[in-house]
């Protein structure tokens, strides 16, 4: 192959903090080989400028409208994350009380904190109004008795938000759709008014908002209007029977570009939830949305070496120090993550899947991609910085990656790599 070097350039989905400088890969001012060479791999490296663009482009979209932009923790909870969002002014969406105390620890203000989830315990519940959040988000009628019960133990009022489940196909994958009738999640459309009427009547209860939250990894706008036009009517019927609510929540769930999608913005995506309250003269409602991964997504990378280069009769393999307990959204999802090199390389490519050293077939975080690729080599898996490495785990005691923050010129580690002991320290073995 005699492509120049111009050609050969791997496309990025997102320019903000990740572009190539010549042949080389950089993290906004710094060169990912050198964060390679100075934190070892497997590496995440998350650019600052793309969370912060991110969250800007939301809250600028709402202009002079009362917002509030509850970041969905479990996208990326690394607690300099977290803390970079809340000194932007985010609230946030907790789906246990794991992420709520992780969210105080970064130090965010816990009456910025919604309380999402189906499974909510007695516990969290507990902690839940012994911090003072923002708002349960109820799934069910049974979790309004147990928090209203335990509110009444507490002697305190429980701030609450209905998730309406509006059976609205999110048009996504099955396993990342949350808002179809036979999805676990949500109360179902038509117990909804009843659900209200009955909280309204509890003294525990402080009903504020309606939430719903469809799914994840949208790329069209009309999932969200035929859910928030549903909504809007529910609000409507609300109000006539004397039940005013302060908030909506359209929750989270815009999509992102992994290779070829192409996702409203997130103007866009704001414009048309605002258009909807403008319509319904509903303006005065304070409009909360949830995202995470149109905040995380594509201010992340995964930066894994090549271990070997197995190259085969029928099939090629590269095999790199990043596996499934990295980065587990190819398992999951069969999701396609872009691999590019870290340092552009002039030869023939070939076609190669890019697997970890798991023992599992499970265990690939792309196939048949065209690389040019030796031992050693560095490559990044693109679009990580969402359910990456909150979903990751330590499977074949495999100690977790580093995390690295990085600003202009300075890089920042945000989670050190962890060792082999620290992943038995909490296990004991019996005296005989
Ligand atoms: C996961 C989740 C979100 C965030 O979804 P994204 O697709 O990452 O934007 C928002 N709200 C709830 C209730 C969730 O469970």
């Amino acid at each position: 192959m005699t492509d120049t070097l111009q050609t050969q350039i791997p496309s990025l989905p997102d320019g903000v903090s990740f572009a190539y400088r010549g042949d080389a890969l950089y993290c906004e001012d710094l060169p990912v080989s050198e964060l390679a060479s100075r934190y070892g791999t497997p590496l995440y490296v998350y650019g600052q400028k793309a969370i912060q663009t991110a969250y800007q482009e939301y809250d600028q979209a709402f202009g002079e409208h009362p917002h509030s932009i509850m970041y969905s923790v479990k996208a990326n909870s690394n607690l300099a994350i977290v803390n970079l969002l809340a000194r932007l002014g985010a609230g946030f969406d907790v789906v246990s009380g794991g992420e709520l105390l992780r969210v105080i620890a970064a130090g965010a203000e816990p009456s910025r904190v919604v309380f999402s989830g189906v499974g909510k315990t007695d516990a969290e519940i507990t902690l839940a109004l012994q911090k003072g959040i923002r708002c349960f988000n109820i799934e069910s009628i049974p979790e309004l008795e147990q928090i209203a019960s335990i509110a009444r133990k507490l002697g305190r009022r429980a701030p609450v938000s209905v998730r309406v489940n509006p059976n609205v196909d999110a048009k996504t994958h099955p396993y990342i759709s949350t808002g179809l009738r036979n999805n676990k999640f949500g109360v179902a459309y038509e117990q909804t008014l009843s659900l209200y009427r009955h909280a309204a009547a509890l003294p525990e209860i402080e009903v504020t908002g309606i939430d719903c939250h469809i799914g994840s990894q949208i790329t069209e706008l009309s999932p969200f209007e035929d859910a928030g036009e549903k909504i809007l009517d529910l609000i409507a019927k609300l109000a006539e029977e004397g039940i005013a609510l302060r908030h909506i929540d359209f929750g989270g769930g815009l999509g992102v570009r992994y290779k070829d999608e192409t996702p409203p913005s997130r103007k866009a995506f704001i414009e048309t939830l605002l258009g909807m309250l403008e319509r319904r003269g509903m303006s005065r409602l304070d409009c909360l949305i949830e995202p995470g991964r149109s905040i995380v997504a594509n201010a992340g990378i995964l930066v894994c070496s090549v271990i070997r280069d197995k190259t085969g009769e029928t099939k090629n393999f590269a095999v790199v120090d990043a596996a499934m307990n990295d980065m587990g959204r190819p398992m999951f999802y069969q999701a396609w993550m872009g691999v590019v090199p870290v340092k552009i390389r002039r030869g023939d490519s070939r076609c190669y899947d890019v697997v970890g050293p798991i023992c599992e077939s499970g265990d690939w975080l792309a196939r048949q991609r065209m690389l040019c690729i030796r031992q050693g080599d560095l490559l990044a898996v693109t679009s990580a910085g969402a359910y990456g490495m909150s979903m990751s785990s330590n499977y074949n005691t495999r100690p977790r990656a580093a995390e690295v923050l990085v600003s202009g010129e300075q890089a920042f580690c945000i989670r050190e790599r962890e060792k082999p002991e620290d992943l038995w320290r909490l296990e004991h073995i019996p005296q005989p």
